[in-house]
């Protein structure tokens, strides 16, 4: 039987064997980490060990809080609604999870690649900064464009106000600084670099204001009550440790295999459109419009082939509709709505990549037959 060709890590990786091994090992810790016996403090002393795993993915340092969440989406809320701060200000690029996490979240405009303006988030601070948090992430789930973060941070702390980073992308996939970026929260989602999906944290500065949107029994230092996700947890920290671990070979074979896919579509199609090319993305990620050819039948042709990628992010896909990162960019809708998602990981190799070129020439080129004998037919009628 074929394999099937799994191209589709932004929306999720595939478990490591390593963070699966943690979570079965961590399932037999019988123990409530609230618990004062033996029991109890086994698996607390788990969950206190994975906080140190996660700090080290991203470079914070040992003060900084880790509040383990239920993934990214809710890491976000619990610091976007519990900062204390009555405006969110973030970029027009931002995942559904920042843009819709209140009412009347305030939009940063970004340019054609993506990339945050400026001026435009100094206009919006220059009125209520200390009453505002400004969040951007640093890698888009769509295109993969990497956020100038350090510099925006700096704009927001000059204003009073203050900064969080959604890094769920960006954690596993390239080097990440919480320190030096400055951010006073930063989001993680254990499903995005092998970990089990469902399990997340935010990391926050030490005095960065906070507080639970779910009260419960106190735990997570009375930030997040419920009883922890203990195998959730330990397979997210055996994740974090392998991806760190791995990070910079893992970087420069990605990195190699995507500028090699881009470089083999350009071949067969040297108008391509690639999104963001021109700036600094994610080594994993490519978001290309095969121009006529609606991204579901691409979809749907490369599933038929044995490979799986997506139109755009899965939250949006399975809706016809212009993805709002790709309209903020300037995309036009028709671009838009054939731009296909490719994005990479620790199991594809250059077979794959050929397989893909083979199959997106294919899809290519009957898409344009069929659009050709349709407007015949047009004419003629
Ligand atoms: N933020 C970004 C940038 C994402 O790509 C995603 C998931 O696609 C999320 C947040 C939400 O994370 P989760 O699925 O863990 O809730």
């Amino acid at each position: 039987m074929n394999h099937n060709i799994y191209m589709d890590y932004n929306a999720t990786a595939p478990v490591l064997a390593q963070a699966k091994d943690a979570v079965m090992r961590a399932l037999d810790f019988a123990g409530n980490p609230s618990s004062v016996h033996r029991m109890g403090r086994l698996a607390h002393r788990l969950v206190e060990d994975s906080r140190e795993s996660v700090r080290a993915l991203v470079n914070a340092n040992g003060e900084a809080r880790v509040v383990f969440t239920s993934g990214g989406t809710e890491a976000n809320a619990i610091c976007l609604l519990g900062c204390g701060r009555n405006r969110v200000v973030a970029s027009s690029v931002e995942h559904p999870a920042v843009r819709n996490v209140k009412e009347n979240v305030e939009l940063i405009s970004v340019d054609k690649n993506g990339i945050v303006d400026a001026s435009h988030l100094e206009k919006l601070l220059s009125k209520n900064g200390e009453d505002t948090i400004v969040s951007v992430m640093l890698a888009n789930n769509e295109t993969g464009v990497i956020q100038p973060v350090r510099e925006i941070a700096k704009i927001a702390h000059k204003h009073g106000a203050l900064f969080h980073c959604d890094a769920v992308q960006a954690a596993g996939k390239i080097e990440i600084d919480f320190d030096d970026i400055d951010a006073d929260y930063m989001s993680i989602s254990a499903h995005k670099f092998g970990g089990p999906k469902g399990v997340g944290a935010l990391i926050a500065k030490p005095a960065a204001p906070l507080s639970a949107l779910v009260r419960g029994g106190g735990q997570e230092n009375g930030l997040r009550g419920g009883t922890e996700n203990v195998p959730g947890i330990a397979g997210m920290a055996a994740a974090a440790e392998v991806s760190l671990a791995k990070l910079a070979v893992e970087e420069k074979k990605l990195l190699s295999l995507r500028d090699d896919l881009e470089k083999q579509i350009s071949k067969i199609d040297n108008q391509v459109q690639i999104i963001g090319a021109d700036a600094k993305r994610l080594p994993n990620t490519s978001f290309i419009v095969m121009a006529g050819v609606p991204a579901e039948t691409q979809v749907a042709g490369f599933d038929l082939a044995g490979i799986s990628v997506s139109a755009g992010s899965a939250c949006a896909s399975g809706k016809i509709k212009q993805s709002p990162v790709l309209a903020a960019m300037g995309i036009s809708e028709i671009d838009g709505s054939c731009a296909l998602r490719v994005s990479l990981g620790q199991e594809n190799n250059q077979e794959d990549i050929n397989k893909f070129i083979v199959v997106w020439d294919e899809i290519r080129t009957r898409a344009l037959k069929a659009n050709e004998a349709n407007a015949k037919k047009g004419n003629a009628a």
